[in-house]
Order: C-alpha cells, then sequence, then structure tokens
C-alpha cells in the first residue's frame, strides 16, 4: 500500500466509506454495460459531496477546491471514475462568480440538492477543435430571446445532467478587437432543448464516457440564461477551467495510487522463476518512479488548490498541476498493466478499465502539447507559435 495521503483525513474517510458500498465489480459493470453509474451518482449526490463547493447559503457545504479535490481524489482512488459526475461540481463555478443574484438563486441551490444537474459544459467544435477562439457556434440576440445555430462535440454527460452551460459566439470574429471578445456563455435547458432545436448524437468511445455530438438548429433560450456580459464569456470559462484541470488532476492522483497499490500488492505475491517478480529491480524500479512522479504532481495540486482558494491567479500551477498528474498517473498505469503480464488485460483484474480511463487525461479537457504551449509562452516568455 503506498502511504495514505492523511491531509483531509475525515473527509478522505468518509468518502472512502460510501466508495466501499459500491467495489470493483459495480464498475465493472457499469463499464461492461456501457451505462452511467446511475446509484453510485446518487449516492454521492445525496451524501452532499458533489455541492462541496456550493456556498451554504446555497445549501452546499462551502468547502474550497482543496477539499473538493480530495473528494475527487478518494473517488478514482477506490477504483471508480469521477469522470461520470466531476462536472456537477466545477461546471457551477462560473455561474456562482459570474452570475447574476437572481441567477444564482435560481440555480444553485436545486444544483447543490441535486434536482438539478449541471454536468455538462459545451466549449469543443469539430472544425476548430483546440483554437477555441475560431467557434463557430452562434448566438443571435432576437428580442427577449438568443437563437442559437452550430455544432459541438465531446460534449459530456449531455443525457445525465438537466442544464448545460454553452459558449457560443455572439459578436463575429471579423468585427471584435481581440479574439478573446465576442463569446458568450448561457444556460441551456437540455430537456427543453430537446424538443425544440438541439439534437443530440452519442459518440461511442474507448472509455464508459457518455459523450455526444450535439446540432443546434434555431434554438431559442430566454435571453435571462446569459450569464454575466454578453461578449466575456471566454473570460468567464477559462476562470472555471481552472478548476476543472485541478479537479482532474487530483483525480489522476487518484489513479496513480491505485495503480500503484494494485501492482506493488501483485508482484510481492507472484511468483515467477521461484521468487517474486517484485524481488527483480527492472519490476520494482518503474513502480517506484511513478509513486515518485504521483507524489511530486500531488505537491502541484495542493499549490494549484491554495492559489484558486486564496482567489489568486493559479492558472500556471493548475495547468502544470494536471501536466504532472496525468503524465503521473499514465506512467503508473503502463507499470501496472505490464507487470501484471497477461493478466493486466483480464476484465476482471480491472487495470484494463482504470488504463483506458486515465489515458483520457492526456488530451481531456486541454492536451498536453497544449500545456506546455501555454508555459512555453506564458512563462517563459518564448515567441508564441500560433
Ligand atoms: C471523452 C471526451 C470527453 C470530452 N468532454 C468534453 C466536454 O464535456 N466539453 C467540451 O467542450 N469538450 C470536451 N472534450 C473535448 C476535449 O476538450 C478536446 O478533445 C481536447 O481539448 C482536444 O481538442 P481536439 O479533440 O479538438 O483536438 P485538436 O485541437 O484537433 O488537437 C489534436 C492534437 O493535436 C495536438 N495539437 C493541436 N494543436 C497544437 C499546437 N498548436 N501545438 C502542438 N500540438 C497541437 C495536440 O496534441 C492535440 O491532442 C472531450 C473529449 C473527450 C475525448
Amino acid at each position: 500500500m503506498s502511504q495514505p495521503d492523511t491531509s483531509h483525513q475525515e473527509i478522505r474517510d468518509a468518502v472512502r466509506a460510501l466508495c466501499a458500498e459500491f467495489p470493483d465489480d459495480y464498475h465493472r459493470k457499469v463499464d461492461e454495460q456501457r451505462t452511467y453509474p446511475e446509484a453510485f451518482v446518487d449516492a454521492l449526490t445525496k451524501a452532499g459531496w458533489l455541492a462541496a463547493m456550493i456556498p451554504a447559503e446555497y445549501g452546499g457545504s462551502g468547502l474550497g477546491l482543496t477539499e473538493a479535490s480530495v473528494i475527487m481524489e478518494e473517488i478514482n482512488r477506490s477504483g471508480g471514475n469521477s469522470g461520470a459526475c466531476h462536472g456537477q461540481m466545477y461546471n457551477m463555478s462560473t455561474l456562482l462568480r459570474h452570475g447574476s443574484k437572481a441567477q444564482k438563486d435560481l440555480y444553485l441551490p436545486k444544483i447543490a440538492s441535486g434536482e438539478w444537474r449541471l454536468q455538462s459544459m459545451g466549449v469543443t467544435e469539430p472544425t476548430t477543435g483546440t483554437d477555441t477562439t475560431k467557434i463557430k457556434t452562434t448566438a443571435v440576440r432576437k428580442g427577449d430571446r438568443y437563437v442559437i445555430n452550430g455544432q459541438k462535440v465531446w460534449i459530456s454527460r449531455v443525457q445525465h445532467s438537466d442544464w448545460m452551460i454553452l459558449l457560443a459566439r455572439t459578436t463575429p470574429l471579423a468585427e471584435v478587437k481581440k479574439k478573446t471578445e465576442g463569446m458568450s456563455i448561457f444556460m441551456v435547458d437540455l430537456r427543453q432543448a430537446e424538443k425544440s432545436g438541439l439534437t443530440v448524437r452519442p459518440i461511442p468511445n474507448m472509455v464508459n464516457h457518455e459523450t455526444n455530438e450535439l446540432f443546434f438548429e434555431n434554438l431559442e433560450i430566454p435571453a435571462e440564461n446569459l450569464i454575466g456580459e454578453e461578449g466575456q464569456g471566454f473570460k468567464y470559462i477559462l476562470d472555471g477551467l481552472n478548476a476543472e484541470r485541478t479537479l482532474i488532476a487530483a483525480e489522476c492522483i487518484g489513479d496513480g495510487y491505485w495503480f500503484i497499490d494494485r501492482v506493488s500488492r501483485y508482484v510481492k505475491d507472484r511468483v515467477v522463476f521461484g521468487r517474486p517478480i517484485g524481488q527483480n529491480q527492472g519490476v520494482q524500479f518503474p513502480i517506484a518512479e511513478s509513486y515518485i512522479e504521483v507524489e511530486a504532481a500531488n505537491l502541484m495540486r495542493f499549490k494549484a488548490c491554495e492559489l484558486f482558494d486564496a482567489k489568486q491567479p493559479c492558472g500556471p500551477q493548475a495547468n502544470m498541476a494536471k501536466y504532472l498528474a496525468a503524465k503521473a498517473s499514465w506512467e503508473a498505469a503502463n507499470a501496472c498493466i505490464q507487470f501484471h503480464g497477461g493478466f493486466g488485460f483480464a476484465n476482471e483484474y480491472d487495470v484494463e478499465r482504470k488504463f483506458r480511463e486515465t489515458r483520457l487525461y492526456q488530451v481531456a479537457p486541454i492536451s498536453t502539447n497544449l500545456i506546455l504551449s501555454y508555459v512555453a509562452e506564458h512563462l517563459l516568455g518564448l515567441p508564441r507559435s500560433f
């Protein structure tokens, strides 16, 4: 067993106790059947864990990103996958920071209680990818409505969400001074939208991750669903992305510890050539190396949390934490599957499932290359490459 992190022990113990009611075979079955872990997400919601960051005045626990990240870490460390529900934790932060009082009063108590799920955020588009400022989805004001047209891709948990935060262009790119201006964010009532201009097409994929293509055809939404000021949406979304990246870093750290625990246990027991395979340094070193990397990533994750909770700029730390943690969990996943030999490929060991799940974080929500280019340009002052 890798050394348990003893910070926030009460939260860890409580989340671990809940997760213990959903053992490996629960997550394995959900994965095999490609269904949504409804009972697990319900239990987390009822226990209030997904409302951790919502202030107490709106019915949440008013905890910081630090505590929220511990919750996500423990879910992944227990063998679960926070990807099914992490949106509920952080999507509301955009609303909390930039929504009007009326919007916060309307949405946050229902999100906190779980009556409404705000699990989805629609940013990525098929023809523009990471080049977000070129998005082509438009929202045009028409009286007291906005009319939405366009397409999104890889939008997760839409089928298990009541609301989605949508990024759309409200002023054409050619008419803005800075390319980051002229985009706005909206609350979209998903069930209503599906009856009046939104088509949802699921994308079967490598992990049991409910994700979709979305097509908007003259979808009308009330103007009051605009969050904050028109044209400032990109800035608002970036705030929320730092929380998302840090929470996902914590999930990767949970995965990393899971892989290290499993493989350490296995290599002590598995005897080949008359001795445990874990006695060979060729086996020990990659496991030890991943442990060092997970521990190091953990420090950056807590640094990002500390800055975010102190309302200090944390973009560099959030990005670096996500980079380090995703890399560390992937190295740990490789060591884990490698030293399980053939058994690593058997579904019943859960290694191949977690291996697939953790691989996603090299690409989403932001690819490793884009983090490297952010660091090169914004922290090191190197010439902008695109
Ligand atoms: C399972 C899943 C769930 C997702 N959920 C959501 C969601 O809920 N909401 C949402 O909005 N999006 C979501 N995404 C989208 C995700 O954020 C994007 O896939 C990711 O940001 C990469 O964008 P892209 O796929 O368009 O890749 P592209 O932008 O096409 O890039 C492809 C690859 O090219 C490389 N690359 C691109 N540009 C550069 C460059 N300038 N320099 C160096 N390398 C470069 C990178 O390595 C990148 O991985 C999800 C994706 C997946 C796979």
